[in-house]
């Protein structure tokens, strides 16, 4: 190898001459020599692309004008064999024979030389020709090698020039996003139509964004697969922006971060799912709980933590072997899982589906929002013992499983998810000590109350028609000389198995459940009946008042009501008083007084009942047409011993005096509170003192003996109630 050896890497280089001319092909070996070149030769095309894949020349030099194939065609050939695609083909070409030219290059020519040869230039020009392959090979291999690293880091790179509208994507780009690159083109559109359908419209917004604002491009999208399958990725770009801030040109990168969003999936399920049962575990849970906090502290609402732990799992699961108490577990997580999410027949007790959670050993936790009442979380508790009734199988036996609940409820209970979770906790330990397989609220106040709801719900809802409503009447006295001015009719549940029901324990309920109206048109009816059965039995002329409940004033059919009793019984309508409460007339107060109106308009009386106890203001009670007020009986209860309630009472009276209004006082029970609303000029006197509510037939002798005695003394006389 002499100094001048044309070298490529560690190799001298090879060139094949292609020329049919035997001297051409002297002539050019020679020149090529000198260059320090290794030179081979063939005769003819044929020849020529026979040996090209063993010789693996640097370069060929190709006559065009050749027998059995010529330089077109050898050329095409070359070009087609693997190592030949990038291999500088320089043809020799007749002097200004553009024909010809043209034609080397649409085979695939590399270059041409005319003709007859400049012998001092072919050697620059061979030399350069190797040159510029090397460095395009050079160039090639980088881009293979990027390629590569992009394949493996499933990193694509592309390019976006705005204003030409052209889009680059880079090999790995395409299959990043699942597409052929031959088969789609690079653009916007195609893109995207790749991007998840619920991910599309928020893409193109952020897209319109950044060309308007020209900011740098982070962002992360779902995208969906032929076979659709989702793949997240990953897009960064930087951009080139105009004189005026939009964007006019970005590069960046798409990356196939599905992998990594699914590490990051597992890795958050381990943190915050049981694995076993795969419901959340406590710390999801406490974290549900929280933000369920702070939905229900914003809206004013309540929400429940019901804990929640089998009975006798220790045993079961000592008998049964492990293997079979995790089956058990999986199996009630399984139907707790049904009953938390059935929807209840009140729709309002769908709850999220991801309510319940594990939180150790077989300690159970359920999330309840969307609670109106507590006792819509005693219904959950009731509906979990009826899901776990039913045996369970596990291998040949049959299990039967119970489980003590604990309530604690936001506000009442607690503020934070660790003390609602731990006073439920407190609440189920105080179940399973008081025998197991029960539920218990916090703090325990609202158990009784809520079983009574719960089972007063389905009977309320049929007492009507099995007439088991009954009304008492409670006489009102007049203050000065004892007598008898009216009766205050109060309705009782005679519940079969319970007995009397007090007012107080369903009235609320019937209110929730709609019964309100029809009891309280039966109430009317019956009180008007009533009082008319008294005339008629020659009793002398009292009223009767009826509490009429808030969402029964608001009916517009109330009206009617009223109008019917009235016309039905033929009483005389001053007769008749309604009640109605302090806050129901600060409700609205224009409705309120139409209303109102109307039922003076047929001759009604009307009384503010429970007085002192809502915020009505002097103002209004002005604007109301009504004719009595009656004190609430806890400000007679601790008169007039107390100082202060003396003072209110005293102050009630003179003020309802200066609206012309009559003034009852409610509750008293002591001849003490009745000598002193006597000497404060109250008017009228209803409490245990004169007598407790009486069924009707007791009302006439008590009528009857007040009557007798009325003129002996001014002395209430205390009658036993009924
Ligand atoms: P209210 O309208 O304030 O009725 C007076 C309540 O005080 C009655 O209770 C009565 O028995 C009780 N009471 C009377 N005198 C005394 C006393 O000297 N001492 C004490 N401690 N209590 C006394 P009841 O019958 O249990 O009714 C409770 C509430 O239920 C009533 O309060 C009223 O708001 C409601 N209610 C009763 N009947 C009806 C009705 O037919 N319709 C509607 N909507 N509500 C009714
Ligand atoms: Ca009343
Ligand atoms: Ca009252």
């Amino acid at each position: 190898m002499n100094s001048r050896d044309m070298r490529i890497g560690a190799k001298t280089a090879i060139a094949l001459i292609v020329d049919d001319d035997p001297v051409m092909r002297i002539l050019i070996r020679k020149a090529l020599e000198t260059d320090g070149f290794s030179v081979h030769e063939s005769e003819d095309g044929r020849q020529a692309v026979a040996s090209f894949p063993q010789l693996q020349p640097d370069i060929v030099l190709m006559d065009v004008m050749m027998p059995e194939l010529d330089g077109f065609g050898a050329c095409r050939e070359i070009r087609g064999l693997p190592q030949g695609t990038r291999t500088p083909i320089l043809m020799l070409t007749g002097l200004d024979d553009l024909d010809s030219i043209n034609r080397a290059f649409d085979a695939g020519a590399t270059d041409f030389i005319a003709k007859p040869i400049n012998w001092g230039v072919l050697g620059y020009r061979v030399r350069y020709l190797l040159r510029s392959a090397n460095t395009l090979e050079q160039l090639v291999r980088n881009q293979e090698s990027l390629a590569e690293a992009q394949r493996i880091a499933h990193l694509g790179n592309w390019e976006w020039d705005i204003e030409q509208d052209q889009v680059y994507w880079s090999a790995e780009t395409y299959r990043v996003l699942g597409l052929e690159d031959d088969a789609t083109t690079a653009d916007m559109a195609s893109f995207m139509e790749r991007i998840h359908p619920e991910e599309r419209g928020q893409a193109q917004d952020a897209l319109r964004q950044f060309i308007s604002e020209g900011h740098a491009i982070d962002t992360t999208h779902r995208v969906v697969l032929d076979d659709g399958s989702i793949r997240y990725i990953h897009i960064l770009g930087l951009t080139r922006r105009t004189a005026d801030g939009r964007a006019s040109f970005v590069a960046g990168t798409i990356q196939d971060i599905t992998d990594r969003k699914k590490a990051e999936e597992r890795i958050r399920y381990l943190a915050y799912y049981d694995a076993l049962t795969t419901l959340p575990n406590r710390q999801f849970f406490l974290e549900q709980v929280q933000r369920s906090l702070a939905f229900a502290r914003r809206h004013g609402r309540l929400l429940g933590v019901l804990s929640l732990d089998l009975d006798q799992f220790k045993r079961i699961n000592d008998t049964l072997g492990h293997s079979l108490g995790d089956d058990l577990l999986v199996a009630v997580s399984k139907r707790l899982g049904d009953s938390v999410r059935t929807t209840d027949a009140v729709a309002r007790l769908q709850l999220a589906s991801d309510g319940l959670a594990r939180l150790g050993g077989d300690e159970f936790s359920v999330l309840l929002t969307e609670l109106v009442h507590f006792h819509d979380a005693a219904k959950v508790a009731h509906r979990i013992l009826d899901e776990l009734k039913s045996p369970f199988r596990l291998g040949d036996q049959e299990v039967f499983v119970t489980a003590s609940r604990g309530i604690a409820l936001f506000p009442n209970d607690g503020e934070t998810p660790e003390i609602l979770v731990k006073n439920a906790d407190t609440a189920m330990h105080y179940a399973k000590e008081q025998g197991r397989n029960n539920y218990q609220f916090y703090g325990g106040g609202m158990n009784a109350t809520a079983l009574e709801k719960l089972a007063l719900e389905a009977q309320l809802r049929k007492a009507l028609e099995r007439e088991e409503f009954i009304l008492h009447y409670q006489p009102k006295v007049s203050a000065l000389d004892g007598r008898v001015t009216g009766v205050e009719a109060l309705v009782r549940w005679n519940h079969p198995a319970l007995g009397i029901v007090g007012p107080n324990q369903f009235i609320s309920v019937a209110e929730e459940i709609g019964l309100i109206i029809p009891l309280g048109e039966w109430v009317l009816a019956t009180a008007c009946r009533q009082l008319r059965a008294w005339q008629q039995a020659g009793c002398a002329p009292i009223s009767v008042a009826v509490n009429i409940a808030g969402s029964h004033f608001r009916q517009p059919n109330l009206l009617t009501s009223v109008a019917d009793a009235l016309r039905d019984t033929g009483m005389d309508p001053n007769l008749l008083e309604i009640e109605v409460t302090e806050s129901m007339l600060m409700d609205n107060v224009e409705g309120t007084i139409a209303v109102l109106r109307n039922l003076k308009s047929m001759g009604v009386q009307l009384a503010i009942d429970d007085f002192g106890t809502g915020y009505s203001s002097l103002a209004y009670l002005k604007r109301f047409p009504l004719d009595t007020l009656k004190i609430d009986r806890s400000f007679i209860k601790d008169a007039p011993g107390d100082a202060g309630d003396a003072a209110l009472t005293t102050a009630i009276i003179g003020m309802a005096h200066s609206l012309n209004l009559g003034v009852v006082a409610e509750g008293v029970e002591l001849q003490s509170q009745f000598d002193f609303l006597k000497e404060r000029g109250c008017d009228v006197i209803q409490g245990y003192l004169i007598s407790r509510p009486v069924p009707p037939e007791n009302i006439l002798e008590l009528i009857d003996m007040r009557e007798s005695m009325a003129g002996i003394a001014t002395q209430p006389v205390k009658v036993k109630a009924g």
